[in-house]
């Protein structure tokens, strides 16, 4: 039988999602279908309820609703707990089980991917919102000797830090603090981009041989991307391989089988 996934969003019409978990099916013979389901505000638990009345049996969830998600999920995992949100919600006999793949996307990206060591690097997450925190865990847990969480709004910052110090070397900073700083591995998990901004990052925070890591993705190279080209970063690089490989990770929690990235990506990116 045919099962159904989805994901709910608003807007979602531009999600690549339905793309992936196509291939993603293809490429790993599992009879199912994907769709993308635009939710308007404030009806999301009862398009939900539509879906699994429909014999809907997982779905991605994205922005607005990965916080409704998260108090919807009946039991979730360590990860999404720590996040607060879930992207990845599955609907079996025991009941509603959420989790959350962003931070283990940008993980495998970096790592497996992009061959970006975390371990003993120091890290500079630019932004605090619902990504920032999605991705703080999992980075975390890949031992950075320090993490400093950089936003405009610095209240905001220190909230985050604050809130996973138990789980390893985080602090926070304004833009202003990050002066005579320098670091390896740079991540912006902001949204300034939508406003055809960049965070104010200064180069100096770049240190020899750093990398640059934009989680926005686009046809062309992002801002921030161009912005660590010029800054002479080592590798500059956009979130689309972090998009392919949460896609990856909420496959195999609901089908139990790993699909093969690297062809989707190649895919995906030359379709956009
Ligand atoms: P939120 O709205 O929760 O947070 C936005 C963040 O951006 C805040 O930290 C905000 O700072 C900061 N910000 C916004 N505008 C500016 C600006 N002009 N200058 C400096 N900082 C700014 O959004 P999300 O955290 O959910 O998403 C952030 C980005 O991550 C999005 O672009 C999204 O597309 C991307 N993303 C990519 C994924 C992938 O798979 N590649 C997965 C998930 C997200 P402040 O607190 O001061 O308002």
């Amino acid at each position: 039988m045919t099962d159904r996934y989805g994901i709910m969003g608003h807007p979602v019409a531009h999600s690549r999602s339905p793309f992936i978990h196509a291939r993603f099916a293809a490429q790993t013979s599992q009879d199912l279908v994907y769709e993308a389901i635009h939710v308007e505000p404030g009806a999301f638990l009862a398009a939900v309820d539509d879906f699994r009345a429909g014999g809907g049996v997982g779905l991605n969830v994205t922005l607005p609703f990965k916080q409704e998600a998260f108090t919807l999920s009946q039991t979730v995992s360590e990860r999404a707990r720590r996040a607060e949100a879930v992207n990845t919600l599955s609907f079996g006999a025991e009941g509603v089980c959420g989790d959350n793949t962003d931070g283990v996307g940008l993980v495998r990206d970096l790592v497996s991917n992009l061959g970006i060591e975390i371990r003993s690097r120091r890290i500079l997450l630019v932004g605090a919102g619902g990504a920032a925190r999605g991705v703080l865990g999992p980075l975390l847990d890949e031992g950075p000797s320090d993490l400093v969480v950089a936003n405009r709004t610095l209240s905001r910052a220190r909230a985050l830090s604050e809130a996973f110090r138990d789980q390893g070397p985080v602090d926070s900073a304004g833009f202003s603090g990050l002066d005579g700083r320098a670091f390896d591995l740079v991540i912006n998990a902001t949204s300034a981009e939508v406003s055809g901004e960049l965070p104010p990052v200064p180069e100096s925070a770049l240190a020899e041989g750093a990398v640059v890591y934009d989680m926005m993705y686009g046809a062309g190279p992002t801002g921030f991307v161009r912005w660590g080209q010029a800054a002479g970063a080592r590798v500059s690089a956009d979130g689309l391989g972090m998009l392919v490989e949460q896609a990856a990770e909420s496959f195999f929690i609901w089908r139990g089988v790993r699909p093969e990235t690297a062809p989707v990506l190649e895919a995906l990116r030359r379709s956009l």
